[in-house]
């Protein structure tokens, strides 16, 4: 059987296919316009490969109440065109297949303890640092959907020293993570694209700081076995060893267990499944929506 993987993301649209041994076969990425135009698009391609089943992962806010009118839909978004958008219901519609739907980063928080760097745990924390900041959380084995779902990436944070604009760049909340230390906050604070700021350039130390601060928050909430650091301003390497040393500070000897005072390199860590979580995140979806 032939399996469809949607990444919807507010800038574009990462349609795969995948098979039951959890690989992914064939991916198209395609802009994210309005629903109109969008939808017929990817409905069309999915139709197209003949697949049994469609995972997404989705950015949001979106209802994940099955019980809710509204199940499926993307509620409020900053994309107006995808405001109050029935995304799951359209694609299950035209399709006539099964459709499971989570967060982007539940989608990926959930391949990477089946598959990736949390494999055989209970807990993890998946945290996606791009265009957004977002994180996904699997407790006790299933993922977390509480009164909505987490939405990690608007947690508040303190000032780092030194930050020029600690206000950040969210338009609902005065310093939150995303804000503070997304790829365009990074970009609007400094004026250079993150990709091209040198190693050495004191952004990397504010923006480590805020990172740092959204681990130990969700060290001190849900307790994650594992935290995994995913999205494109992960990429720079650097950081990981900025952010475990102030995760260190910033506990203060306090929690003293040895994930945190002796393994932090193997706490704190890259995603197991690279830049794939979340395309693989949404096969397991669609996979589990017919054997789950
Ligand atoms: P998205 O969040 O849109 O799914 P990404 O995770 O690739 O996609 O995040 C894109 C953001 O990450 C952009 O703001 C970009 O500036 C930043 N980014 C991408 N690659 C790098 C890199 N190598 N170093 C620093 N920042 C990067
Ligand atoms: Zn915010």
């Amino acid at each position: 059987m032939i399996y469809g993987a949607l990444e919807a993301g507010g800038t574009k649209m990462v349609l795969s296919t995948g098979n039951e041994n959890n690989e992914l076969l064939e991916r198209v990425s395609i802009p994210t316009e309005t629903p109109d135009i969008t939808i017929p698009r990817m409905t069309e391609w999915f139709a197209a490969h003949g697949i049994s089943s469609l995972g997404i992962g989705t950015f949001g806010l979106v209802d994940l109440n099955p019980a809710s009118d509204t199940y499926g839909w993307i509620t409020s978004t900053p994309k107006f065109a995808w405001r109050n958008c029935p995304l799951m219901p359209l694609m299950q519609e035209k399709l006539g297949v099964p459709v499971r739907i989570d967060t982007d980063v539940n989608a990926a928080a959930l391949a990477e303890y089946r598959l990736g760097a949390a494999r055989g745990m209970h807990s993890c924390l998946y945290v996606t640092v791009g265009t957004g900041i977002g994180g996904g959380l699997i407790i006790g084995d299933r993922l977390v959907h509480g009164m909505m779902h987490p939405e990690a990436g608007h947690m508040l944070l303190r000032s780092a020293s030194g930050d020029p604009s600690p206000d950040g760049i969210c338009p609902y909340h005065k310093g939150c993570a995303e804000g503070l230390a997304s790829g365009p906050a990074i970009e609007k604070r400094w004026g250079i694209p993150a990709r091209d700021l040198p190693e050495d350039h004191i952004a990397w130390a504010i923006v480590a700081d805020y990172i740092a601060q959204m681990c130990v928050n969700a060290v001190c909430t849900v307790s994650p076995e594992i935290i995994i650091l995913g999205g494109g301003v992960m990429h720079q390497r650097h950081l990981f060893p900025l952010i475990r040393k102030r995760v260190r500070e910033l506990l203060n000897d306090y929690i003293c267990v040895p994930q945190i005072t002796k393994k932090i390199d193997e706490y704190i860590v890259s995603p197991g499944l690279g830049d794939d979580s979340g395309a693989i995140g949404a096969l397991l979806l669609a996979i589990d929506a017919v054997h789950g």
